[in-house]
């Protein structure tokens, strides 16, 4: 078995080119672009390049970016009075926090103070909340990233089982919510599961989201399961790879996404669909 590559990069294009015409059509009926406003703290360069690409995609389709470059030292207090600011302005639709934040601040305590209504990265515990009680309103944008490559499969879930590696709050926990919602039998594992190979054997789809390459061995994928790897791992090399063993793991899944040009895009167009979202333009975007 030779798998399908599920080509992220062009199918967050096209998702990009759907969300330019909304927005496009929306000013031609009279109606402000949407506004989203962008926070980064500190110097990890890591974030500087995500923020780069994440204002660049808002240029392609029309979203009007507002950024905040803050310092490493700002206090919890100014964060957090920005934050109140911008959930009150009227031309923000949607506040993005780029994580990770300094370690002198409390990411949990600063999520919360974002109005849930513009919490376009979908991590607020309101937003969470209503995922875990089935009815989802901003959803986490990588996981909802995902099953947006799913369905565009045509995945089936009822009766498989999907098994999730990583249970981090922003990437595997929403991730697992999504597939149980989707009516799959989920199993979560972390860094404290035992026999590891033994739950990813069992995986009709696989989701693996911790950041260590190599970690899931292909000959531990069941043939003909679908593969999605969320993990960015940067080598030595300078290459990015993901966490499963990809070039092995093509003989074996019928459904693979790639590291880059997989999960990665699908993120960022997520972020841009969650602002059209908050904006009140209710987009019937396909699939
Ligand atoms: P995290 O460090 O917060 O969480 C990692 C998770 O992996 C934890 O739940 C931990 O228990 C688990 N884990 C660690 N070692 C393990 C092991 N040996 N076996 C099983 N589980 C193990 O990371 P995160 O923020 O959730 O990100 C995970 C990965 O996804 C990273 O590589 C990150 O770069 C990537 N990521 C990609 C995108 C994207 O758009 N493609 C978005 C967000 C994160």
């Amino acid at each position: 078995m030779v798998a399908q590559c599920i080509d992220g990069k062009s199918i967050a294009a096209q998702l990009r080119s759907e969300i330019a015409a909304i927005i496009s059509s929306k000013c031609q009926q009279g109606y402000r672009p949407p506004g989203l406003a962008v926070i980064l703290v500190g110097n990890d360069p890591a974030s500087h390049i995500y923020v780069r690409n994440k204002r660049q995609a808002c240029a392609e389709v029309g979203v009007i970016s507002f950024y905040h470059v803050l310092p490493a030292s700002i206090s919890e207090t100014e964060l957090v009075t920005l934050i109140h600011m911008l959930n009150i302005d009227n031309s923000v639709d949607g506040v993005l926090l780029q994580l990770p934040l300094p370690s002198h601040l409390n990411t949990g305590t600063i999520i919360d103070s974002i109005n849930p209504a513009k919490d376009v990265d979908g991590f607020h515990p309101y937003n969470l909340g209503r995922l875990a009680q089935r009815r989802p309103a901003l959803r986490s944008c990588t996981p909802y990233g995902v099953m947006y490559l799913l369905d565009h499969i045509g995945q089936a879930y009822k009766g498989k089982h999907a098994v999730i590696v990583g249970a981090s709050n922003i990437v595997g926990r929403p991730m697992s919510l999504e597939l149980l919602l989707a009516g799959a039998t989920v199993t979560i594992c972390h860094r404290f599961t035992r026999n590891l190979a033994h739950y990813v054997q069992q995986a009709d789809i696989l989701v693996s989201a911790v950041g260590k390459p190599g970690l899931i061995k292909a000959e531990w994928i069941k043939p003909g399961a679908t593969v999605i790897d969320i993990g960015i791992n940067r080598l030595a090399d300078g290459t990015l790879t993901g966490d499963i063993e990809f070039e092995k793991a093509k003989t074996r899944a019928a459904w693979i996404t790639p590291v880059p040009g997989g999960v990665g895009p699908m993120t960022v167009a997520m972020l841009l669909k969650n602002t059209l979202i908050a904006a009140g333009y209710s987009p019937t975007l396909s699939p």
